[in-house]
């Protein structure tokens, strides 16, 4: 196994849309061998195949130790309520950013055995789910969020400031320019 190279924005290939993975070859097996060491060293909750320059519909998540998910040709089927949290990402290093997810999501895909799995997920695993999904369709959380400072991150994780009191504060601070 080996730690491979994470791509950081600005890299055309993150902005690609990956292709479907039509057979479970002992290159996929040894790739998402790679990505899961990859997300460890990086200490991520979740890496996509496009984000280690591989153009294929595969992620792996782990928002909760020990439990690792290889998600193969994933697609959400179903979406409910609303969450908004701090999300940040292995390719914006140093970024952090507030955003809008569904609180609760069902996601079916295709494991390493080449079983259909059915997982519904929500909080940060529903918030991993959308977010490395998004990158196999080229979309970066980035592109939707309102940036926030690490001292505001800090405030939410330690102190439990409710990201809603950010993101007043950011958008009543632009309503004035
Ligand atoms: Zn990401």
């Amino acid at each position: 196994m080996a730690v491979l190279n994470i791509i950081k924005v600005g890299d055309p290939a993150l902005r690609k849309i990956s292709r479907p993975i039509d057979k479970i070859t002992d290159r996929i097996k040894l790739l998402a061998a790679d990505m899961i060491e990859t997300m460890h060293e990086a200490e991520g909750a979740g890496l996509a195949a496009p984000q280690v320059g591989v153009l294929r519909r595969m992620v792996v998540i782990e928002t909760e130790e020990e439990l690792t998910y290889v998600m193969i040709n994933p697609e959400i089927t179903e979406r409910s309520g609303r969450q908004r949290n701090v999300e940040g990402c292995l390719s914006v290093p140093g970024e952090w950013g507030i955003t809008d997810r569904p609180e609760t999501v069902t996601v079916r895909y295709t494991n390493l055995d080449g079983e259909e799995q059915t997982l519904t997920g929500s909080e940060l695993l529903a918030r991993a789910i959308c977010h490395e999904l998004d990158h196999l369709d080229g979309k970066l959380y980035i592109d939707d969020a309102i940036m926030i400072d690490e001292d505001d991150v800090k405030e939410i994780m330690y102190e439990d400031l409710d990201p809603q009191e950010i993101v007043d504060y950011v958008e009543g601070g632009e309503d004035e320019q």
